[in-house]
């Protein structure tokens, strides 16, 4: 509904989630929750449908095979596709990154940060604290705008009585002697009795509880909201917090590009041209009533703006983005206007000013004549002239001298030469010239997609498709 639409690129992108702070002894990357969106090129908010187009067309694009094909960039759109097209794995990813989608959940072991070593700096005299419970939460557009409470019912452990384990004596592990013909091997592994933790609990249970997080207002798809405290209740530890992380939905009407709003209004030539009044449910709940200024004329592709109706910024005070409109004009599906309101519309029109119409610019493609200019390294070639043969890598064109000599050029330092005009045919000296005419036609109107005239003959294609087969079938073998 929304593709091509210009507001990505005037705002430079929407707003990603939060950077969490990586822990110190660990690769950032693993916890990075952004790379695989920007390596397909969508939005954190994109559907299933939209993480699969971007992989079609990404995968089409870099496909080894191809030209332009690149094995690494393949893969990695591979693997980003892998992650994102599933679910569960989806949400591991937006939680903790690849790190989470490895381990198969966010430290979901509770006693982790009781553990000596694991995740502990040394010479960080440190309180622990036990993991943290996760949940992520989908809001609307509404939400955002409202900053809404979200309860939810939660479970989490408390334990008390912590004894230190008689059968390991708190190491966690017991050490076996293994024989082997005449030798004793001693071998060490986690110890039963405490699951390899170095103590046990009189009494654990499980919990439930209510959780209340106010969504702030403002929020943007990935930020977290932590409940501290909230968590696991285990004794030698801080108690755990409840992390929440925010999932913003599409909206069937706006898109959100940071704290502004978009949406596409499709008006009749009538409305265009004559002045409009429409309604606009708004993410706050209230109706706008958008109106054209008087005599104003609105033309297809024109973006409008309503100051101030935009969502609010996340800690802004109330400061909010705007509601930007692009207008998309239909034209009368009436087939014809009688003489007299022609008239009327011809003096009309023919008073109005329209912008300039230009033809499009040539552009360097294969076949086209070029001259090298600005090379600093090689400057023997510049003012050299040859043609295009081929595209090379990207920005760069393979070019043929008039010596025969091939070079792959950066663009920016070819200059297209002008094709000379034909020159005109004189009639008199050329007896086939009674072929070339003028003459007058009025296109007819079709309806949907025209049917293409196959390039060979019905019959002729047919001889064609056999040949093909005949490749087909050797290939096979
Ligand atoms: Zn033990």
């Amino acid at each position: 509904m929304f593709g091509g639409f210009p507001f990505e690129e005037m705002f430079g992108g929407g707003g990603g989630g939060r950077r969490r702070m990586p822990q110190e002894d660990e690769d950032p990357e693993l916890r990075d929750t952004e790379i695989l969106y920007k390596t397909l090129n969508i939005e954190k908010s994109a559907s299933a449908t939209e993480i699969k187009k971007a992989f079609r067309k990404l995968s089409r694009k870099y496909h080894p095979d191809r030209p332009n094909g690149d094995e690494a960039k393949f893969k990695e759109i591979q693997e980003a596709y892998e992650v994102l097209s599933d679910t569960q794995k989806r949400e591991l990813y937006d939680e903790g990154g690849m790190k989470a989608v490895k381990d198969g959940g966010v430290e979901t072991d509770p006693f982790s940060a009781l553990f000596g070593g694991r995740g502990r700096r040394r010479g960080a005299p440190k309180k622990e604290k036990a993991s943290a419970i996760t949940k992520t939460i989908d809001v609307t557009l509404d939400d955002v705008y409202k900053g809404p409470t979200v309860e939810w019912q939660y479970e989490y452990l408390k334990c008390e009585g912590r004894k230190t384990c008689s059968r390991c004596d708190g190491r966690g592990v017991v050490m076996e002697v293994v024989r082997q013909g005449f030798m004793q091997i001693q071998t060490q592994r986690p110890c039963r009795a405490c699951d390899g933790r170095g103590f046990t609990f009189a009494k654990e249970e499980k919990k439930r509880a209510t959780a209340r997080v106010p969504v702030p207002e403002g929020v943007r798809h990935g930020d977290k909201v932590t409940l501290r405290g909230e968590g696991h209740d285990i004794p030698g530890v801080d108690r755990g917090d409840v992390v929440v992380t925010v999932r913003v939905r599409k909206h069937k009407v706006f898109e959100r590009v940071g704290a502004d709003l978009a949406c596409k209004k499709t008006l009749t030539l009538r409305e265009a041209l004559c002045g409009h009044t429409f309604t606009l449910e708004h993410v706050s709940g209230n109706s706008l009533k958008i109106t054209s200024l008087p005599g104003e004329v609105t033309f297809s592709g024109a973006i409008k703006k309503v100051a101030d109706w935009g969502l609010p910024q996340k800690g802004g005070h109330f400061a909010k983005g705007h509601l930007y409109i692009k207008y998309d004009i239909v034209f009368p599906v009436t087939k014809s206007i009688s003489a007299g309101d022609i008239a009327t519309l011809d003096a009309i029109l023919s008073r109005c000013s329209y912008p300039e119409i230009k033809e499009k610019e040539p552009e360097i493609e294969v076949g086209a004549r070029v001259k090298i200019v600005n090379l600093s390294q090689y400057p023997q070639f510049n003012n050299k002239r040859g043609h295009v043969f081929a595209e090379t890598r990207q920005g760069r064109w393979g070019v043929e001298l008039q010596n025969g000599k091939q070079l792959s050029v950066p663009a920016e330092k070819l200059e297209l030469i002008a094709d000379t005009p034909k020159p005109k045919r004189q009639k008199s000296n050329d007896l086939e010239d009674d072929d070339v005419y003028e003459e007058e036609v009025t296109p007819e109107l079709i309806e949907g997609e025209p049917d293409t005239t196959p390039a060979v003959s019905a019959s002729a294609a047919y001889d064609e498709e056999e040949q093909q087969e005949r490749v087909h079938e050797c290939r096979s073998m």
